[in-house]
């Protein structure tokens, strides 16, 4: 059978990534989290000193763009993605709330999307793949075969966000969360760069009401449909 490239983009938190990473799973394709690539840019920045007194460093960070290496490899027990950042696994401290503070700032810079949507291209060559993000069905891969646009309401998000950090030890406060959420999607939208929007070809998931079950099956049900096509 063919093999397609599917783009899952959409708003910060609303289980793109776990709904991404379970279809990959289903159909036997690789999944690649473009997320975790701006947060380990991020991280980056956080652990070399480009971030003083909230400001970015950006002259720096164009110099060093090209050293920061970033890549994936599969948890052979969980079969989960772990993200490695200079050979280093990072796939926890990326998580952290003060990442996802700094990230869409750093994901606003032309010269970082650049360098990453370029990596993710790489990725794509072969087919055969899922990658969430928020560009890419509009900018990585603008001709993938399947595109699907997540929303749930901020508040839904947030509440998963929060389960999701104290259900791995970490303190949380709603409030923040949410504020970050809005702060992320607002920073997300109205960037120059690649701005986050649906592509005109692609479907709309409004996951608020579903379930995970849910929504595989229609997932599955779009791609088996797509691919008989092909
Ligand atoms: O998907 P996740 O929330 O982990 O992504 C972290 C941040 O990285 C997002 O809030 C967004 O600012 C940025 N991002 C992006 N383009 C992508 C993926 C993520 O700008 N393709």
């Amino acid at each position: 059978m063919k093999k397609i490239i599917i783009a899952i983009d959409g708003f910060s938190s609303c289980g793109k990534s776990t709904m991404a990473k379970a279809l990959a799973r289903n159909i036997g394709y690789l999944y690649f989290d473009s997320g975790a690539m701006y947060r380990a840019v991020a991280l980056y920045c956080m652990q070399n000193s480009l971030i003083i007194e909230d400001e970015i460093d950006t002259e720096s960070l164009k110099r060093r763009i090209k050293e920061i290496n970033i890549t994936f490899e599969v948890d052979p027990e969980t079969k989960n993605s772990i993200t490695y950042l200079n050979n280093i696994n990072v796939e926890h401290e990326i998580r952290s709330l003060e990442v996802s503070r700094y990230v869409s700032r750093i994901a606003a810079l032309d010269f970082v999307r650049e360098e990453m949507v370029d990596r993710q291209r790489e990725m794509g060559k072969a087919k055969g793949i899922v990658m969430d993000g928020r560009d890419i069905g509009t900018t990585v891969f603008p001709n993938a075969e399947m595109k699907v646009f997540v929303t749930a309401s901020a508040e839904v998000r947030a509440q998963r966000r929060y389960d999701e950090l104290t259900a791995r030890g970490d303190k949380a406060d709603f409030n923040e969360i949410l504020e970050n959420v809005l702060q992320r999607d607002h920073i997300d939208q109205t960037r120059e760069v690649s701005p986050l929007k649906k592509a005109d070809d692609a479907l709309l998931l409004d996951n608020s009401n579903l379930t995970r079950e849910e929504q595989m099956d229609w997932l599955i049900d779009v791609f088996n449909k797509l691919t008989e096509e092909c």
